[in-house]
């Protein structure tokens, strides 16, 4: 038997490598705490480089069978996918509340962002699929025909952080699946209990054996997978210095890669906004904290109008203070703790910075009086401008600058004014004022009085937040080759 659960705790024994429960090659362990309790949540083997040859091994084997999955009609993958949308259906409450236990995001947030939208992205990328045709033929510009094909990559190797396993493993497998590849998934240590379930929703589906399999384990283990000899694509969703490792690795070997980094987004307030919080609160919430601010598209650098700068200090103080902070699975809870006692500390270190560089911080900056977890308060800064280190680099974490503007180019400037651009936000009372600024951001993806990535439109980063597009109507496109074949015709 793979898993023993208990109410304490899930030990898993085996990995899923090629279609099968196999025995790992060593018994190292990747022990998962909660960062809400500090309490031991379980374990699963830590896969070794021999695991990783195993899980490729078969992926490439099923790749090449002659009538296998990589020849199947692409409505028939589509089924496929389907199949497993309906055991992750099964399986979503379960899979919500191991992602919260595991990495602390409020289970109010993993039960929609956990659990429902990977299945949304499946069933997307499965109905996107069955309009594809493999094969399309047309005359040749200089006689005869030309028969273009779009052919699957290969074996791809998906690499995926903590802070949104589920989703951000669907962006890559299923836009890879429909289009015929098989696939390496590497779950980050923080959260591999959900990939445990994510494996035993494959197994049940009707994707054949060897086209998915899991490898839990760290970065090395993430470099020795992405340069494997075998893998012909990878996908990487993390931070941008793992992703230029990565980039340097895929560069050297001339490998397909899709990078998915970091952010430091803005959120635009203009000077005609209505911020009620009645009314906008959870959008806002969505837009600027969401998962204890451990979300890359989040817009954390508010630029505020000169004008209405203090009231609008005021109100994020009064909205960060009024998120009910407490254990991840505690269904009230807004606020988790953070992911890990590192993470903390990084963020922590943040704050002492941005104090020490004059802001001041209007409310949070300290940890909340709770005798376990790795909670910190949402924390308010104002006096920064955007030259400052919390204006500049992404903490990971609930630290949100207050950066006054005056007028909407230097509004504009200030938010180009950034190594990255992933997400963000415009906040106004005219939704056509607030898509002309959405306009000129530097970003893949922005919102205007909301924010919420489509699993029907690409998401993706400008500058350091990646390269490539998921998601949308190409994210197919993006695990495919395509061949001309010349012909005759006759
Ligand atoms: P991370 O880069 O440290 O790790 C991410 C994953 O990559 C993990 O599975 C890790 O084991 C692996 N890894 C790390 N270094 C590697 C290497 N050199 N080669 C191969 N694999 C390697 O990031 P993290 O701290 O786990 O996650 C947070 C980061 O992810 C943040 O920077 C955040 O902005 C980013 N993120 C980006 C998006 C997006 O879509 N752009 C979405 C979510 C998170």
């Amino acid at each position: 038997m793979k898993t023993i659960s208990s109410p304490d705790a899930t030990v898993v024994r085996e990995l899923y490598l090629g279609g099968a429960w196999t025995a790992p090659s060593s018994s190292a362990t990747i022990d998962v705490h909660s960062p809400s309790t500090e309490q031991y949540l379980g374990s699963v083997p830590e896969a070794q480089e021999a695991d990783v040859d195993i899980a490729v091994a078969a992926a490439r084997a099923a790749f090449e069978q002659r009538g296998g999955w990589s020849e199947w009609a692409p409505s028939q993958r589509a089924d496929a996918l389907d199949s497993l949308a309906d055991e992750l259906e099964k399986r979503k409450g379960e899979m919500a509340r191991r992602v919260s236990a595991q990495n602390g995001m409020p289970v109010q947030v993993s039960a929609g962002l956990e659990g429902d939208f990977p299945i949304a992205v499946i069933r997307y990328i499965a109905s996107q699929a069955r309009l594809q045709e493999t094969e399309q033929t047309h005359p040749h510009l200089l006689g005869g025909l030309t028969t273009v094909r779009r052919e699957p990559l290969g074996v791809v190797a998906a690499i995926v952080p903590w802070n949104f396993p589920q989703v951000l493993s669907s962006f890559k497998y299923a836009p890879a699946l429909a289009a015929g590849n098989t696939i390496v998934i590497k779950p980050s240590p923080e959260t591999v209990l959900d990939s445990v379930l994510f494996a035993e929703a494959v197994d049940a589906s009707t994707i054949p054996a060897g086209v998915v399999s899991v490898v839990p384990g760290g970065r090395e283990l993430g470099a020795y997978l992405v340069a494997h000899p075998d893998v012909d694509k990878v996908a990487f969703t993390g931070s941008t210095a793992a992703g230029q490792q990565i980039a340097e690795t895929c560069g050297r070997l001339l490998r397909p890669v899709t990078l998915e980094l970091g952010g430091k987004s803005a959120s635009i307030i203009l000077d005609d906004a209505d911020l009620n919080l009645a009314e906008i609160g959870q959008r806002l919430y969505t837009a600027t904290l969401l998962n204890n601010g451990q979300t890359c598209f989040i817009g954390t650098r508010i630029l505020a109008p000169r004008s209405r700068y203090d009231e609008i200090v005021e109100l994020f103080a009064a909205f960060a203070d009024s998120l009910p902070l407490g254990d991840a699975l505690d269904e009230t809870t807004l606020v988790g703790p953070l992911a890990s006692a590192r993470q903390r500390d990084r963020v922590e270190a943040f704050i002492a910075q941005g104090r020490a560089e004059g802001g001041k911080v209007v409310t949070g900056g300290k940890r909340p009086d709770r005798d376990t977890g790795w909670f910190l308060e949402p924390t308010v800064f104002a006096g920064l401008d955007n030259s400052a280190a919390v204006a500049r680099q992404e903490i990971f974490g609930p630290v949100l600058t207050l950066i006054p503007y005056d007028g909407v180019d230097q509004a504009i400037a200030i938010a180009n004014d950034s190594d990255y651009g992933l997400g963000g936000s415009v906040w106004t009372a005219d939704e056509a004022r607030g898509l002309d600024v959405a306009r000129r951001v530097r970003t893949g993806t922005i919102g205007v009085n909301t924010y919420l990535p489509d699993p029907s439109s690409p998401f993706g980063g400008y500058k350091q937040s990646g390269i490539g597009r998921e998601l949308g109507p190409d994210a197919i496109a993006a695990y495919q080759q395509q061949k001309s074949i010349y012909h005759l015709g006759v």
